[in-house]
């Protein structure tokens, strides 16, 4: 396959891939099995990145201990399987011994750049096990750091790639690799300009997986992961879900910013960018299938998917001096955006305006959004009011602002709902709706039987 030497395959696995030995084997058979695949992106084996998330927070001294044996568990349980594994796991050990280090010194002072390091070695490792594995199935592979090519700001924890540079860097240092071996990379993390380890954002390396499918013009992205494609919903909400075989762009954008968990919401951006398909399959079941994400689709539906963010928070702000003001809404946005807070949904009248942020950090870049300082921020502009434990249903399709019915097909089935807020008309791709959190998934349900039933 001379020609695949040119434009390669990109291949992702996440964390349940490459869980324990068998689970890197399955995704070793993959990789094996179609030779266009020269560049593999991993996570960390699963588990790994929470444990040493746990430690890097640095509270809990006494469970310090316990989150490191379990980390050393996983990863021995790979390294015991091994045939010949005394190189490797001295290498694990060094990692482990680093981890310890790192998290002593979390202990007494936590830092996000500290936090970076130590939550990096679970894709160092992971990558370290899997160029092992291979080579004990007779497949020489080479070890890359991905850091070497992954410069990006210093936003330690949500850091942004510099695509200029991660292009050059990866013609110059990557490339010439991968016309020689296989290469078996980092997903999530990278380096700012000082060498300081960063990472994308949790669930990061599918980002990472697109960005260097575009850096290296790949034929095509696949991401491994274990569910074996994108849904019409999530299949534990409505067992009843479809998988879609073919999804445009727009629409799988769509589904991943509103919650559906299948692909960091990233990822499809540079893919976007190049035009480059991405595929969505199961390492676990690779024959059952899966999703290809491309820029066209054959005959587009009108409703394709419902996506489901929980944990939102609705903020209405009310001022009279709204009445007639201009530039009321920019100051709101001002404080917001030196909050790093990524508004959703927005509604607004003659003189209130209510907007939810996402919580679940897909899009901003904390856990607990509404500090005191943005609170008293916003009071001093108007009165602030806060709903939480919203829901936000998003339904994803084609069209839908130049339809008509769309409102009776999604309206008449959810009468005994309370529907806080409706943001429809912005884009042809969706139609939102904020409902109670404990009626969303009755919400979905209903919808999905009316409308893919
Ligand atoms: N290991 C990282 C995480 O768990 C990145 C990823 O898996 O994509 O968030
Ligand atoms: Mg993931």
């Amino acid at each position: 396959m001379a020609e695949s030497l040119h434009s390669p395959i990109v291949a992702k696995f996440g964390g349940t891939s490459v869980a324990d030995f068998d689970a890197m084997n399955r995704s070793a058979d993959i990789v094996l099995s179609n030779a266009a695949v020269r560049l593999v992106v991993l996570s960390a084996s699963a588990g790994v990145t929470n444990l040493l998330v746990a430690l890097a927070e640095g509270k809990d001294p006494d469970r310090r201990a316990f989150h490191l044996d379990e980390i050393r568990r996983i990863q021995y349980a790979i390294i015991d399987r091994l045939a010949d594994s005394q190189v490797i796991r001295e290498e694990i050990d060094r990692m482990l011994d680093n981890i310890a280090m790192l998290s002593e010194a979390a202990g007494l002072a936590t830092s996000h750049a500290l936090t970076d390091e130590l939550v990096s070695h679970g894709e160092l490792m992971s990558t370290l096990l899997f160029v092992e594995v291979l080579r004990q199935r007779q497949v020489t592979a080479q070890w890359f750091d991905i850091r070497k090519v992954m410069r990006t700001n210093d936003r330690f924890g949500h850091a942004e790639p510099d695509i200029g540079i991660l292009k050059e860097l990866t013609h110059s240092l990557l490339l010439p690799r991968i016309d020689e071996a296989l290469i078996i990379t980092q997903g999530f993390i990278g380096s700012e300009a000082k060498g300081r380890t960063t990472t994308l954002g949790r669930g990061g390396s599918d980002y990472t997986a697109a960005l260097l499918g575009e850096a290296l013009k790949a034929q095509r992205i696949d991401i491994w992961t274990d569910v074996p494609g994108i849904y019409t919903t999530d299949p534990r909400v409505v067992p009843e879900a479809k998988r879609i075989d073919e999804i445009s762009f727009e629409e799988a954008a769509e589904m991943a910013t509103f919650g559906a968990k299948i692909l960091h919401p990233a990822t499809l951006l540079p893919a976007v960018r190049s035009d480059i398909p991405v595929f969505v399959g199961s390492s676990k079941d690779p024959h059952a299938g899966g999703t290809l994400v491309c820029n066209k689709t054959l005959n587009p539906p009108l409703f394709r998917a419902i996506a489901l963010r929980r944990r939102q928070t609705l903020l209405t702000l009310h001022s009279l001096n709204m009445l007639q003001a201009r530039g009321f809404l920019a100051e709101v946005f001002n404080i917001l955006a030196r909050h790093y807070i990524s508004v959703d949904l927005i509604t607004t009248s003659e003189v209130s305006v209510a907007l939810t942020m996402d919580t679940t950090g897909s899009t901003s870049s904390s856990v607990s959004l509404l500090t005191t300082s943005l609170l008293t921020e916003l009071s001093s502009l108007c009165r602030v009011e806060v709903e939480e434990n919203l829901a936000l249903i998003a339904l994803i399709g084609n069209k839908l602002s130049q339809a008509c019915g769309v409102g009776k097909d999604v309206f008449g089935v959810l009468d005994p709902f309370n529907i806080r807020l409706i943001c429809y008309g912005a884009s042809s791709h969706n139609l939102c709706l904020l409902v109670p959190g404990q009626d969303a998934e009755q919400v979905v349900k209903t919808l999905h039987h009316n409308l893919f039933g």
